[in-house]
């Protein structure tokens, strides 16, 4: 009897601890099969199944600017040009460039409804929307701290450490991120969209052809990401080059892969094209904070997936 009740709880501990393992084991498995679908999240929903060649139009590209963080440099004429796309068939409005090889299109699960307009009071001022359905005000002006002594390149005080961090990190794996492109107000762009309207109706267009042309080479006022002081391009200092081979470089790679752990996420990735409406852009990087970014990173989600979610479940 005694050797008897000694023995009880030995077998049924051993048993649990049996079944432990049996379910360590299956949830292994799993994760493995999640990990290793190209459908699921991470790296692999960011980037194209293979290298291709775009170097057109993302409505993002700002000539003349090589600024580095913390470099000191005075902020190149690109600056003050602003979002002009660098030639080729540019349309920031256009969900893509022709003959560009979309893969297999990430479907969206059907229990999310993008919406097209959203309630950005109802979300912390991270997450706020930006893109073609939902505009900034024309006077929206957050707060900005300047990245590195005497640079051009200006970003949203509250996530500016966050950028910092992200370049320290990045620096000390041995890499040369640069930041071409950063905050720019919507007044600004509201001068430079006007300031190409008349360049092309001193080029004859009439008055509706100056405005869509205009529309094709600069961003509208309001819906640049980079309008809301949370945005920032980022190119490697071997490649400046605001084509999808930035997604190659070494400094490319390691953003896609470590951003999200600073609370960035790359903001249009080559998969989820037809939501963003923005072609692949492996230099723009947007913070929403690293919970979300986690999330959205694991979950390989775009910003107007995640909010039209969170939105849904408030
Ligand atoms: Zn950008």
């Amino acid at each position: 009897m005694r050797r008897k009740r000694y023995r009880e709880p030995v077998f049924s501990g051993g048993f649990t601890a049996f079944l432990l393992v049996i379910l360590l084991i299956g949830c292994g498995v799993v994760l493995y099969i999640v990990m290793s679908s190209d459908s699921g999240g991470g790296v692999a929903s960011l980037r194209p199944p293979v290298s291709n060649e775009s170097g057109t139009g993302d409505g993002d590209y700002e000539p003349g600017t090589s600024v580095g963080m913390g470099e000191g440099q005075d902020p190149g004429p690109g600056d003050t040009t602003d979002n002009v796309v660098a030639g080729g068939e540019p349309d920031t409005n256009s969900g893509g460039v022709e003959g560009y090889d979309y893969g297999d299109i990430t479907g969206v699960p059907p229990t999310i409804t993008l919406l097209t307009e959203v309630d950005n009071s109802l979300l912390p001022w991270y997450l706020k929307l930006v893109n073609r359905y939902n505009f900034l005000e024309y006077d929206f002006y957050p707060q900005l701290t300047y990245l590195g002594v005497g640079g051009g390149h200006r970003f949203d005080t509250r996530a500016y450490r966050a950028l910092l961090n992200m370049f320290e990190s990045a620096r000390a794996e041995g890499l040369d991120p640069i930041v071409v492109s950063s905050f720019r107000s919507v007044s600004r762009q509201t001068y430079l969209f006007n300031r190409q309207i008349q360049r092309n109706i001193d080029a004859g267009y009439s008055e509706g052809q100056a405005f869509e042309n205009a529309r094709r080479v600069v961003a509208y006022p309001g819906t640049s990401e980079h309008n809301l002081g949370l945005a920032v391009d980022i190119v490697s200092n071997s490649y400046h080059g605001l084509t999808a081979r930035q997604a190659e470089t070494a400094e490319g790679i390691w953003l896609a892969e470590n951003s999200w752990r600073y609370g960035f996420v790359l903001r249009y990735p080559y998969y989820q094209q037809h939501i963003t409406n923005i072609i692949f852009e492996p230099w723009h990087f947007r913070y929403v904070g690293v919970d979300a970014a986690a999330e959205m990173f694991a979950r390989g989600l775009v910003l107007e997936e995640f909010v039209s979610e969170l939105l849904q479940n408030q």
